[in-house]
């Protein structure tokens, strides 16, 4: 492949070891984006109708904020860090050197196109590395926006768009490449995974889950409610941390479903489908795959539809069997599933069932109760008495476990992610204790108090 080649050939220039060289380049791509604010809203607007707000907010801001904090920091990110010696080898000075990989693939999926493709360019062009970004083909208009950005900023040898589907994906993915960063689905994941073991290359794989959002008897409910409908019928229910169902204590559900309903109207008024705030199911296969799953389902609220642009409206189903279409798999759309519970088994009962998800929410007044479950559960992250809002802060790493992903980045993590950790130790040559030479000379006894030395 030759994007490759060209860029194989320029990491070993060694130029992008220079950290002023990374900082002019993350600075030529913040310009890039800020001259292309607008554009880039109206091209995700294009691919799915998702609202400016929503543009601004998770998608551009969102990676502007991490280009200024990253710009920031990433001098002292990338400086050696010095570790304390051991008396083993004292006397010695110890380092941890922050290494690029290479050359790194970042694979992106459709429903924060442009964030997704561009928050871990960040962290690979801050740690030094090379990149080939492929957007999804599902949001076209995105796609076509992130090329001409990459295109403006960057020289191809550095940085480099490659647009298509599966079968442009599957041709760089049988490429070597130092590292693979991909954001997606399970399924793919795997096929990610499994391209990248024939070279050994290491991942990072961001991908999707089923997560649950439980409220007990205690919650704030209409609060709950309000935060929950938010994070769920952003982008449509496209997002990745989105509550998928939601497992509620039975004496309160009552008041959950009237809330839920009501926070809904209070977003997008009586007549959703002419809210500029909400946006539309990404493809006729996405909608009607969602379609189907709602076959057979009591609708509690919502389920209206308009083909002509894949328009569903927010939707509560109730009560869905857990052998049941919509509770087979992640939903990624904008039904939710109400599932009342009576006690803690009924709980685990559900969340047992599925993979580890990405994210898992509690809304409870009950201390224990929150700690019960964060400790219980294995999950990539999540929030007490919110949704979706771990994403927001630069500190905590972003990532799944198990089944809903390998690694995490964001902020210094996402620096650290694309470093390879390289330990040195620096000897001083002014003293050499023989005792670790042959011939062994020093009384056995004393060797099993070597532990100390360490
Ligand atoms: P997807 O897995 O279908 O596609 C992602 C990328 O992989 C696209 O660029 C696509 O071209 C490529 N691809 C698709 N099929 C392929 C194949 N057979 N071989 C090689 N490459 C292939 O995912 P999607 O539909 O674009 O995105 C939705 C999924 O992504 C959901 O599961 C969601 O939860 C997950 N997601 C996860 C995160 C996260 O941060 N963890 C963020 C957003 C989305």
């Amino acid at each position: 492949m030759e994007q490759l080649k060209i860029q194989r050939d320029f990491f070993r220039t060694h130029r992008t070891k220079d950290v002023g060289f990374r900082k002019k380049a993350l600075r030529r791509l913040q310009q890039e984006i800020i001259a292309r604010e607008d554009a880039i809203c109206d091209a995700i607007y294009a691919d799915f109708k998702k609202p400016r707000f929503e543009t601004l907010a998770a998608e551009t801001q969102f990676v502007l904020a991490d280009l200024k904090h990253t710009l920031k920091k990433m001098a002292s990110w990338a400086r050696p860090e010095k570790v304390g010696s051991s008396w083993m080898n004292w006397p010695s000075s110890d380092y941890i050197y922050k290494e690029p990989y290479g050359n790194v693939l970042i694979i992106a999926p459709w429903n924060y196109p442009f964030q997704l493709a561009i928050a871990p360019l960040i962290g690979a062009l801050a740690a030094g590395n090379t990149a080939v970004i492929k957007p999804s083909e599902v949001t076209p208009h995105t796609a076509a926006i992130v090329s001409e950005i990459i295109k403006a900023a960057f020289k191809p040898e550095y940085v480099t768009v490659v647009e298509g589907g599966v079968e442009t994906s599957q041709r760089v993915l049988a490429e070597k490449w130092d590292y693979i960063f991909f954001t997606g689905s399970t399924r793919v994941g795997q096929i990610v995974y499994e391209s990248a073991a024939k070279h050994l290359t290491p991942v990072t794989l961001e991908l999707g889950g089923k997560n649950p959002t439980i409220v007990d008897g205690t919650a704030a409910i209409a609060t709950a409610a309000k935060r929950i409908a938010w994070g769920k019928f952003l982008n449509a229910g496209q997002t990745c941390i989105a509550t998928d169902y939601v497992l509620v204590d039975s004496s309160v559900k009552q008041k959950l479903v009237e809330e839920l309903k009501k926070s809904i109207t209070d977003f997008y008024g009586e007549n959703i489908e002419n809210s500029p705030d909400y946006a539309r199911t990404v493809s006729e296969k996405h909608y009607s795959g969602l379609k189907d799953m709602l076959k057979g389902e009591e609708i509690l609220f919502g389920g209206n539809t308009n083909d002509s642009d894949n328009y569903l409206s927010p939707t509560l189903v109730n009560e869905p069997k857990l052998g049941s279409k919509l509770m087979e798999g992640e939903i990624f759309g904008p039904i939710l599933p109400i599932i009342s519970y009576e006690n803690e088994a009924d709980i685990d009962r559900h969340i047992a069932k599925y993979g580890k998800p990405l994210a898992t929410y509690v809304f409870s007044n009950r201390k224990s109760f929150q700690k019960k479950i964060i400790d219980t559960y294995s999950f990539g992250g999540g929030a007490i008495n919110d949704t979706v809002i771990q994403i927001t802060n630069k500190r905590l790493p972003f990532g799944g476990v198990g089944a809903s992903g390998i690694g995490a980045y964001h902020g210094r993590t996402s620096f650290d992610l694309f470093s390879h950790q390289k330990s040195i130790i620096k000897k001083a040559n002014w003293l050499d204790i023989p005792l670790r030479y042959p011939p062994y000379t020093m009384p056995l006894k004393f060797v099993k108090k070597v532990k100390h030395l360490f």
